[in-house]
C-alpha cells in the first residue's frame, strides 16, 4: 500500500514525502510541477506528473497504485493573489479538492490529510487561536480551505471518510535538501533572505498601522519539518476519527522582528521600507496547538524562530537559485 501525496514536489509536501519515506512508507507523488520542483521529489517516491483538474489522470493513479491514504498539499496558497484572482482559489482550489475526493471515494480510499490554513481566522476572539475559534476566512484563499473543510465534514458523515485538517500557521525553514522556492516568491522569510543574498535591493513591509506592538503583522512561524511530522502523526491516528488541529509554536513575531532576526543571522543590513497593507492579511495569527500536543504527542523540535531562519539561510546559501541551481 502507498500514500498518495498531491503537491509532493512543493515546499511542505516534499518535506512530508521525505518523512514518510524515512518512516518506511511507499509514496506516490502527484504534482503538475507548476509550482513544485522535480528535484524536490524524493528519489524513492514515484512521481506522476498530472493536474488535479484532470479527473481521468487522478483516477489512473488510484487504478495504477494501491493507495491507502491521501495527503493533499497541492493548492494555490498566496493570500494576496487570491484577493486579485478569486476564481483561481474559490474555483480552482475547491474544484481540484473535490475532484480528488471524488476519485478517492470511487476508489474506496477513506483516509485523508488536508492542508488547511490560519487564514481561516481573520477575526480571532482570543489569542492564541484554538480549534474552537470561529471560522471567518480572511481571503478567498482562506475561504477555499474553509469550503473544503466543510465538504470534509459531510464526507465523514455520509461516506465514512476519516480526515485530519491541519491548519498551518506560517511554515518556514528548510532541511539540508529541501527548502522554499516559489516563483514568484511572495513569502516573507525567503524574500528577506534574497535581499541578504544580494538578489533583491530591499524588502517592503506590507503595512505598519496594524493593532500590534510595532504596527506590523504578527505571525507564528513553524519549522517545515515539525509541520511535516504532524502529518505523519495525524495519519497514524486517523482510525480514532476525524479531527482538526491548529499548528504553530504559540509565539508571535512581527514582520520587523523577522527582518531584524535575519539581519543578525546573515550579517546583512537588509534595507526595509514600509508600503501599503496587502489585501487579505490578518493583524495577528498565533496558534494554540495544545490539542495536537495532548492528543497526538506532537512536539516541535525546532520551535525557536532563530533556528527556523538559520535553517532557511543555510538552504538559500547552498541553493541561491533555488531548485534551479
Ligand atoms: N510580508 C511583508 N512583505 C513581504 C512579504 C510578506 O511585509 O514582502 C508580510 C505579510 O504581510 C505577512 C507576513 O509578512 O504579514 C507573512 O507573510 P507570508 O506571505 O510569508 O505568509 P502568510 O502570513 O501570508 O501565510
Amino acid at each position: 500500500m502507498a500514500i498518495l501525496v498531491t503537491g509532493g514536489a512543493g515546499y511542505i509536501g516534499s518535506v512530508a514525502v521525505e518523512q514518510l519515506i524515512e518512516a518506511g512508507e511507499r509514496v506516490v507523488v502527484f504534482d503538475n510541477l507548476s509550482q513544485g520542483h522535480r528535484a524536490a521529489v524524493h528519489e524513492e517516491a514515484t512521481l506522476v506528473v498530472g493536474d488535479l483538474v484532470d479527473r481521468a489522470a487522478i483516477d489512473a493513479v488510484f487504478e495504477d497504485h494501491e493507495i491507502d491514504a491521501v495527503m493533499h498539499f497541492a493548492s494555490r496558497t498566496a493570500v494576496g493573489e487570491s484577493v486579485e484572482k478569486p476564481f483561481l482559489y474559490l474555483g480552482g482550489n475547491v474544484a481540484c479538492g473535490l475532484n480528488l475526493l471524488e476519485a478517492m471515494h470511487m476508489a474506496g480510499v477513506k483516509k485523508f490529510i488536508f492542508s488547511s490554513t490560519a487564514n481561516l481566522f481573520s477575526n480571532p476572539e482570543s489569542l492564541p487561536i484554538t480549534e474552537s475559534e470561529r471560522i471567518v476566512p480572511g481571503s478567498p484563499y482562506g475561504e477555499s480551505k474553509a469550503i473544503l473543510e466543510r465538504i470534509l465534514t459531510w464526507l465523514d458523515a455520509t461516506q465514512g471518510l476519516r480526515y485530519a485538517s491541519l491548519r498551518y500557521f506560517n511554515a518556514a525553514g528548510a532541511t539540508e535538501r529541501l527548502g522554499e522556492d516559489h516563483e514568484p516568491e511572495n513569502h516573507l522569510i525567503p524574500l528577506v533572505l534574497q535581499v541578504a543574498l544580494g538578489q533583491r535591493d530591499d524588502i517592503t513591509i506590507f503595512g505598519d498601522d496594524y493593532p500590534t506592538p510595532d504596527g506590523t503583522c504578527v505571525r507564528d512561524y513553524i519549522h517545515v519539518v515539525d509541520l511535516a511530522q504532524a502529518h505523519v502523526l495525524a495519519l497514524r491516528a486517523l482510525e480514532r476519527g476525524s479531527c482538526q488541529y491548529n499548528l504553530g509554536n504559540g509565539s508571535g513575531f512581527s514582520v520587523r522582528e523577522i527582518i531584524e532576526t535575519a539581519r543578525q543571522i546573515t550579517g546583512h543590513p537588509i534595507p526595509a521600507h514600509v508600503g501599503p497593507r496587502r489585501d487579505g492579511d490578518v493583524a495577528t495569527l498565533i496558534a494554540g496547538s495544545d490539542k495536537i500536543r495532548s492528543e497526538l504527542g506532537w512536539q516541535p523540535q525546532m520551535p525557536d524562530v532563530r533556528q527556523i531562519v538559520e535553517s532557511a539561510w543555510r538552504w538559500h546559501q547552498a541553493h541561491p537559485d533555488g531548485y534551479g541551481s
